[in-house]
Parts: structure tokens; C-alpha cells; sequence
């Protein structure tokens, strides 16, 4: 009962702070899955299909990161040096586009977040700032012997200075590559080892995570081990399943 209140309470920090009214709102998603998860193509997917407002906390950094300010130039600096971005940081950047919620003439029907939080500090920080925001916790579940397998097979391509991502199955763009001489990379970062030791920290972020999410009773697992249309249809029901059930609690 405690818990109950506290979260009540909790609940409209984002709320009454944002005058945000989370029935203007109904999907408030955040989405989780190992690097090969395919997390990132169903961010895209979900927020095109309910009509909500993405935040990807990467290339919300890497676009700080281009602009010439304070801001930027701490975070180019704090990147350069290999450290992670401070939690105070990434919590601003997420309010700050929290905001678009608002201004956007309830263009939207909630948010997805891609990135943040990333582990239990950054959610507990988020939870003291901000409230319980999420109704929806989508974790995109893979082996991590399938993340290696997918990973694995990546390769980057410098085509015309543009850096782009092929799958060693993408037999023909890569014989174009070839044609035009471009510079085909297998990143130290793709490689066996490295993905081994990336994807043990990822679960070990994440796990405090999920089982945060999982007792809050908003954690929705999905098989990410299927083709892509496959994955979002799973999803599609999954959330309709969620809404449903809890309108009727
Ligand atoms: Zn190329």
C-alpha cells in the first residue's frame, strides 16, 4: 500500500512539472534490447505506427554534440576522453525533449524513449525528478548468442565518405562496394570478444532494470529472434494486451 501511495505521489511530479496530462498520453514507452536486438529499427516502427514523439538519447547526444556550445563542447570532451556522459546530463536532454510533448498541439500520443534510461542510477534519478513516467517497458529479448551471430556479420562501409552498415549476407551491395573500391571495416567493437564483453554489461545494467519494470507489472518481453515485421506485430498485440489489462485493474 506504501508503494502504491509513494508511486501515486510519484506520478504527477512529470505531470503537475510539465503540465503533461498523461490521459492526453496514453503510450508512454520505454524500449530496451541488446546491441543486435533490432530495438532500434522497432523504435522507428512503434513511433510511426502510434504516432509518438522518439527519444533517442544517441542522436540526441551525437546532435549536442555538433553544436558549438558550452553544453557541446563539455560533452565532446566527456566523450573524447572514452567516460560516459554524467546521468545529470542525459536527465536534462531527456526533459528537455519531453517538452516537444507539450508544444506539439497533442500531435502525439506519448513518447517512446531509445537509451534512457540505461540503468537503475539513471532511473532512480529520473523517478526523484520526474515521477514514474513509463506504463509500458518493451524489452526486444535475444541470445546472446544470436547478438554475436548478427554483430558479427557487420561491416562498415566508407561509400563516398558516408559510413554505412552492411550484413555480410548483403552479397550484391557489397560486391558494389568492392566495384567502387570503398573501404569495408570489421570494427575491433564488432568483433567475438568485444561484443562477449559489451553485452555482459549490457545485462548487467539492464537486469535492475527489467526487474524494476517487471514489478512495477509494465514490462511486456518480446522474441526478438524473428523477422522484423514479425517482432512489431508481436508488439502490436502485446500492447494492446497491456493497455487493455489495465484499464480493467
Ligand atoms: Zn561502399
Amino acid at each position: 500500500m506504501f508503494l502504491l501511495e509513494q508511486n501515486e505521489k510519484n506520478h504527477d511530479t512529470a505531470e503537475k512539472k510539465y503540465n503533461i496530462d498523461y490521459e492526453n498520453y496514453p503510450l508512454r514507452i520505454i524500449i530496451l534490447g541488446p546491441q543486435g536486438s533490432g530495438k532500434g529499427t522497432q523504435a522507428e516502427l512503434i513511433k510511426e505506427h502510434y504516432t509518438l514523439l522518439h527519444i533517442d538519447m544517441g542522436s540526441e547526444l551525437r546532435k549536442i554534440e555538433n553544436q558549438n556550445n558550452e553544453l557541446a563542447k563539455k560533452i565532446k570532451e566527456i566523450i573524447d576522453k572514452g567516460d560516459l556522459v554524467p546521468d545529470e546530463i542525459t536527465l536534462k536532454i531527456f526533459e528537455k525533449k519531453l517538452q516537444e510533448l507539450k508544444s506539439s498541439e497533442k500531435k502525439y500520443k506519448g513518447f517512446i524513449s531509445d537509451g534512457f534510461p540505461r540503468n537503475e542510477k539513471q532511473l532512480n534519478l529520473l523517478n526523484k525528478t520526474l515521477g514514474d513516467i513509463f506504463n509500458i517497458a518493451l524489452y526486444i529479448k535475444i541470445s546472446d548468442e544470436e547478438a554475436i551471430k548478427r554483430i558479427s556479420k557487420r561491416r562498415i562501409c566508407y561509400c563516398n565518405d558516408k559510413e554505412i552498415i552492411l550484413s555480410i549476407d548483403d552479397v550484391e551491395k557489397i560486391k558494389d562496394c568492392e566495384k567502387n573500391n570503398c573501404k569495408i571495416i570489421h570494427r575491433e567493437d564488432d568483433k567475438e570478444e568485444a561484443i562477449k564483453h559489451r553485452l555482459e554489461l549490457y545485462h548487467k545494467e539492464t537486469e535492475l532494470l527489467l526487474r524494476d519494470f517487471y514489478d512495477k507489472n509494465i514490462l511486456i518481453e518480446i522474441n526478438g529472434e524473428q523477422p522484423i515485421e514479425k517482432v512489431f506485430e508481436e508488439i502490436r498485440e502485446k500492447i494492446k494486451e497491456k493497455l487493455e489489462a489495465k484499464r480493467n485493474e
